[in-house]
């Protein structure tokens, strides 16, 4: 398996650091607000790595944190008159929530900064104890110039940067680059007591923080959008290593950024948009077989019409699982000549069973390949279209019956995998069948139940009674009713079905 690591800016074999284990640390959000899209395109892209080295047979720690204490939650909590515990409260459920809707597995530990304030104190004493860090009226910064290392994972030359910051806000600070540890308490505020003051930690510490304390260091890898790779993640090496005297990340993953019709994401310019939003006009397996469609260090590009081209796709895959299942549920042996069925039915296995196997390997060496979902999923769609065909003239014998399964659970496994689960909707036909056949039945043949699988089959068979009885007028009528509710009927070797048009 092969990553591509920031910090040496090439593809590397991933060597977890303990075999079989994998440590994972992920930048969680500063719950100050609803996330938009783009946040949504960073946790979808790292859940589907986290669940591809899981799928990879990997033993995974996933930590994530939530930033439940920061300006931008303070700033939330004047505007709307609350306090910004109750601010972060609210939009950490929120975020928990619309996560689980989306399908992002829950991290196996989800810290929040406001619980592990003391151990980022421990680090800030430590940084402070050993010339990395100095206090200035309660605030503690971090001084860039004594971590030599300091632009290595961002490839930035730091002279070059203090050259480039010129302008100081902080006159107090010794290098431009100096970034906070610690704040002064403000009145007002939330403040934890520390031994140069009170106040509250910087944004940046927490990380160092939680991943040391749930992960140790090293761990195996950090991830997060690449907006965060400068200052953010910089300063996480600076301080951690400074800290510890350790390698602090083994593999930095970095997810690229969204763009709306081409256009950078921002509020400012009114192309702004807020997951849960979007997720009232489209099904979350959508969204996300649209996002695995771009490679998740791409630039990926949101639009409505893409959106709807995924929509497509995932009802074509819907309607391909529908098929097989069905294809499979309906088959019963016929009797016909041995060698006749021993023919057709060798050739459709062994075609059928050769996708299946075509279609594991890509996806495993697409996966493989720096998690190349975008190929894993063609090759997904290639045994969509092949499982399809194989059925188009019903089932051959119990061999093609049980690779026609095969391809099915297949199918779903690995959509699965990617963290597309269609299992529920894709076996559960019912749902398709509109409430209008229990009437339509009523009204034509006399159903007098109230289950719309039921009145489908009853539908079904005095059509088929119909058409033998040459009575035309009532297989129409069947027809057209059923052709008024959407459904098709649909003749084919193992029987007839309804399918919507
Ligand atoms: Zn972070």
């Amino acid at each position: 398996m092969k990553v591509y690591n920031t910090l040496t800016r090439s593809k590397e074999e991933f060597v977890p650091r303990e075999a079989g284990k994998v440590s994972f640390y992920m930048c969680g959000p500063t719950v100050y607000n609803h996330i938009h899209i783009g946040n949504a395109r960073t946790f979808l892209s790292f859940d589907v790595i986290r669940r591809y080295l899981e799928y990879s047979g990997f033993d995974v720690t996933f930590v994530q944190n939530l930033t439940d204490v920061d300006d931008k939650i303070i700033n939330r909590a004047k505007e709307e008159g609350s306090t910004p515990a109750e601010v972060a409260e609210y939009y950490s459920q929120a975020f928990i929530d619309v996560m689980d809707e989306i399908g992002v597995k829950e991290p196996t530990i989800r810290p929040r900064a406001t619980q592990e304030i003391s151990s980022m104190i421990e680090i800030i004493q430590t940084l402070i104890d050993s010339g990395h860090a100095y206090a200035i009226d309660g605030d503690v910064y971090f001084a860039v110039r004594s971590f030599p290392e300091y632009g290595r994972l961002s490839g930035r030359d730091i002279d070059q940067l203090l050259s480039g910051a010129r302008v100081e806000v902080d006159s107090r600070k010794r290098d431009a680059l100096d970034f906070a540890l610690w704040k002064a308490a403000k009145p007002g505020e939330p403040a934890w007591e520390a031994p140069w003051g009170s106040g509250r930690p910087g944004w940046h510490i927490e990380c160092s923080a939680m991943s040391e304390r749930y992960l140790g260091t090293p761990f195996d890898i950090h991830g997060g959008g690449d907006d965060l790779v400068f200052p953010h993640h910089e300063n996480e090496v600076a301080q951690s290593e400074a800290c510890t005297g350790k390698p602090f990340v083994k593999y930095w993953l970095h997810g690229g950024m969204l763009t709306i019709d081409q256009e950078k994401m921002s509020k400012s310019e009114g192309n702004f948009l807020l997951l849960k939003d979007v997720l009232e006009h489209v099904r979350p397996q959508a969204l996300r077989l649209l996002m695995l469609q771009t490679h998740y260090r791409s630039q990926f590009d949101y639009s409505v019409e893409r959106l709807q081209e995924a929509t497509a796709s995932l009802e074509r895959i819907e309607s391909a699982l529908r098929n097989l299942s069905w294809a499979i549920e309906s088959y019963a042996p016929v009797a016909v000549a041995p060698n006749e069925l021993g023919d057709k039915s060798v050739s459709w296995t062994g075609d059928l069973l050769k996708h299946i196997e075509a279609t594991r390997e890509q996806f495993v060496h697409h996966m493989d390949d720096d998690f190349n979902a975008a190929g894993a999923v063609s090759a997904i769609f290639e045994l969509v279209t092949a499982g399809n065909s194989s059925v188009k003239d019903g089932i051959y014998g119990e061999s093609h019956r049980l690779a026609v399964i095969e391809a099915h659970d297949t199918i779903v496994e690995l959509l699965a995998v990617l963290g597309v689960d269609l299992l529920a909707k894709a076996d559960n036909n019912e749902e398709e069948i509109p409430e209008g056949v229990v009437a339509l039945a009523g009204k034509l043949v006399g159903f007098s139940g109230d289950i719309p699988a039921a009145a489908v089959d009853l539908l079904l068979e005095a059509r088929n009674n119909a058409r033998a009885n040459k009575d035309w007028a009532l297989a129409d009528a069947i027809r057209d009713g059923l052709s008024e509710l959407g459904l098709m009927i649909e003749d084919t070797p193992s029987g007839t079905r309804i399918v919507r048009k």
